[in-house]
Order: structure tokens, then sequence, then C-alpha cells
């Protein structure tokens, strides 16, 4: 989509001016690898357990604005406090709020480039000034030195942790010395995190992080992205920040339930993560043995690989073989990158039979 009219741009605020609407990039394909979503979808269990819930919900009531019985549910399971938890209309809503809280004009905030791409426009939205400390362009690695200089005079500092679309990785111990360095709130986003090797969790930093904001999502591993649940883990005051921000009956009554349901069952989804981890270790392996073929390690359930004329290989797979993948060859320092979401065994083995056709393997 272009952006927006001369006539609007006279009218709306000089922060909306030059925005152009979100674009997920997304085409009716029969393999879809570009969303990051979880590619098994929920388990039986679990759908079962939503639809028997759902019966005779009460939709003509508004929901719980706090969705307590959620966040008691979220509470136990990280052992916090309910009042350490508050949730939102998928994690999206939650980095806005955040923004809304604690950037906005003559505030700022810090973002680790390339990354999450929506973290600029919010920040922006809400009128903040957005300081860029970019990545190691070999390794995407945060550039752990220059990311402290920039959050001592920082009011937010958003770090994603895997890192979307580069799949690595921010150290335990360099998140608690960005705590210790900002004076204002660090979110790290964990949107990933069920992936990742369980040494990478960071949610215990909050015992002793006052200014830490973990944020989760139902989205990713837990297979609800069409729901739109999501939550944040931090000290009770920060939460209060959040909970004064937000607008109230956001998470619908249905996305509440099943997210308890979700949450409740947590563990039916264990087989599937860990399928989807060794799909992962697998297809990278695979596409990297291709001709001039570049895939970076990745913790997520995606990966970023590099391969010649990216933008032309995405536009043959969709168009001949009906499968969907994300190109990032337009954002700076991702030139001729792709992004694949890990499919199942038979996406995954598609897109290798189609990527094989167009880059002739190595001898
Ligand atoms: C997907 C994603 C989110 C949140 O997605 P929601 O569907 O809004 O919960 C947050 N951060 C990153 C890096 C993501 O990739």
């Amino acid at each position: 989509m272009s952006g927006l009219s001369k006539r609007v741009r006279e009218l709306v605020r000089d922060d909306v001016r030059d925005l152009v609407p979100y674009d997920p990039g997304f085409s009716a394909c029969e393999v879809n690898l570009s969303a990051n979503e979880n590619a098994y979808g929920m388990p039986s269990s679990v759908r079962q357990a939503i639809r028997h819930a759902a019966r005779g919900v009460a939709v003509s009531r508004y929901p719980d604005p706090m969705a307590n019985d959620l966040r008691d549910l979220v509470a136990d399971w990280y052992g916090v406090d309910r009042r350490n938890v508050c949730v939102g209309n998928g994690g999206d809503e939650l980095i806005f709020n955040l923004f809304l809280a604690f950037g906005g004009p003559g505030r700022t905030v810090v973002d680790c480039p390339p990354s999450f791409s929506v973290y600029a426009t919010y920040a922006e939205v809400a009128g903040s000034t957005v300081v860029r400390v970019p990545r190691d362009p070999e390794t995407f690695d945060v550039d752990v030195d220059a990311l402290l200089e920039a959050a001592a005079t920082a009011d937010v500092v958003v770090v994603a942790s895997p890192n979307n679309p580069t799949g690595n990785l921010m150290g335990r111990a360099d998140v608690a010395r960005l705590c210790a360095a900002c004076p204002g709130v660090v979110m790290l986003d964990e949107a990933y995190v069920e992936f990742s090797d369980p040494s990478a969790r960071c949610d215990m930093l909050l015992a002793t992080c006052d200014n830490l904001v973990v944020l989760h999502t139902f989205s990713k591993a837990f297979a609800m992205a069409g729901m739109r649940v999501g939550y944040v883990l931090a000290a009770t005051d920060v939460i209060d920040a959040f909970a004064a921000v937000r607008q109230p009956y956001t998470v619908d009554v249905v996305a509440q339930l099943a997210a308890r349901e979700v949450v409740a069952r947590r563990d039916d989804f264990r087989e599937t993560i860990a399928h989807l981890r060794a799909n992962r270790d697998r297809l990278a392996a695979e596409l990297s043995e291709m001709d001039g073929v570049r895939v970076w390690p990745s913790e997520g359930n995606f990966l970023l690989v590099r391969v010649p004329v990216a933008s032309e290989v995405r536009a043959w797979l969709r168009d001949e073989r009906s499968i969907l993948v994300r190109d990032f060859s337009s954002t700076p320092g991702l030139e001729d990158c792709l992004r694949v979401t890990v499919g199942t065994e038979e996406e995954n083995a598609r897109l290798v039979e189609a990527l094989g056709v167009l880059l002739k393997k190595e001898d």
C-alpha cells in the first residue's frame, strides 16, 4: 500500500504524515511460511477444551477488562502475582501501550535494527524520538557497548530475543546490564521464547530488575494468532501504567477463555514445539547446502535466509509453487534476505524441493 493522499496529509498530525499502513505481504498460497505462526496449529485436546469452555458464553456482556482469571493463571505459571501481569490484544497492543505510557513527545525510544518494524512505527506514532543502535551487520548481535551508552539517556529501550527476523538471542547477563544502565524501562520482547533454548529465558530477571518488562504472546508457539492475546510481566507499578493507558475491553471474552485453556494445557504443546525446533534445524542444514544461500542460526520458528535476487525468488515461490515467504530485501541491512517460517515436515520439503530447482546444490 502507498502513503496517504495529499489532502489527508494536510489534515493529520505531523507524526502520522509519512506513515504507510502495515502490509504483512499476504497472498493466498497453499503453503504459508510468511507470518511465523505455529504450523501444526492447536493440539486437538486444547481445541476441544476451548470448544467446551465456549459453550454458553455470554457474549452480550462485556468481558472482565483486566482478564483477572487469565492473569492468575499466567501469574501461577511464572511464580509472580496477578499484579505483575497485564494482558493485551496481542503483543502488538502492549508494544503500543508501552510507548503511550513511557514514550511520547520529547522522549526517546531506543531500537536495535534490523528488528521488528512495529517498534519504530508505534514509537513514532506516539510522538517519541527513535534512537537507532544498529546490530552487527554480519551476526546481527546487539552492539552491547553502544546500546548501554544509548540506554543511559533513554526513556524506553526495546529489544527482541529471539530477534525477529534475525533469530538470535540477547544473553541474560547483557539484559541485566541493560536494565541497570537504563533509567527508563526496558522491554524484552520474547514472542518466540518457547522455541528457544530454555537457558535463553529472562523472566527470572524480573526479581532483580524493577524496570524490566517481559513481553510474551499466545500467537506463536501457542497457535492463537487469530485470537489476539499477549501479556507483559513487570513490577506492579509498571503494570499500573500499562493498565492506565489501555483500552479496557480489547481482549474479548472468547479470547480470554481460549487463552485460559491454553495456559492450563500448555504442556500439550510440548510435542509440536519440539517438532518445530527439530524441523528448524533440519531446514537450516538443508538450505545452507544450496549454492549461494546463507542461513543464520535461529532460536525462533523462522529462518533468515540470504539468496541471490531474493525478491524474484519470493515471487517465483509464490506464483509457481504457491509457497509464501516474507521478503525483507528492502530493509536496510537485510539486502537479499527472506524470512522463512518453519513449517511442517511436508511444507519444508516442498520449500526445499522448490528452492533446489532454482538454486543448485553445492558439490
Ligand atoms: C509476532 C510478534 C509479536 C506479537 O504478535 P501478536 O500477534 O501481536 O501477539 C511481538 N513481537 C515480535 C517480535 C513478533 O514477531
